[in-house]
């Protein structure tokens, strides 16, 4: 699978490494909205309560209540829900298992790594069609004024 491109303003990339910090060590978690006309672009986000009481700190998932409110959201706005992003407290941003199988195809999944309090990487991927590994999607950060 090609790799895609994922473009998002500089402010909306700071606010994604804020929330994980602010959760931190607990993960955030947020829905990416924004447009998908041949190019992926975030031009909003819509923050996420983490529902998992069991293992908060480790154990990002999204419910249908959460699609349906993000969806919202986004309509409200004219934009589509693109993906979600999600923070890795004192973890490297890349997948783990249970971020592969708790995920759908298409979107983009951001994960920032945030290692005591302070954010660090910020990877984005999608999940192949056949569910059985992401891909890499390149963050484009958009420098200058936002949307
Ligand atoms: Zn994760």
């Amino acid at each position: 699978m090609a790799e895609g491109n994922l473009k998002i303003t500089k402010e909306l990339a700071e606010k994604i490494r804020g929330h994980g910090a602010e959760t931190y060590p607990h993960e955030c978690c947020g829905a990416l909205l924004g447009k998908d006309d041949g190019a992926r672009e975030i031009l909003g986000l819509f923050p996420l309560v983490n529902r998992r009481d069991d293992s908060p700190r480790n154990r990002f998932s999204v419910t249908a209540q959460d699609v349906l409110e993000a969806e919202k959201a986004g309509r409200q706005q004219g934009l589509d829900v693109v993906g979600w992003y999600h923070s890795h407290p004192d973890h490297p941003a890349r997948p783990s298992q249970y971020d592969r199988d708790h995920a759908w195809p298409w979107y983009s999944y951001v994960i920032v790594s945030v290692a005591e309090g302070e954010p660090q990487d910020m990877t984005s991927w999608r999940l192949n069609d056949d569910r059985e590994a992401f891909s890499p999607e390149v963050i484009d950060i958009q420098q200058g004024a936002a949307v």
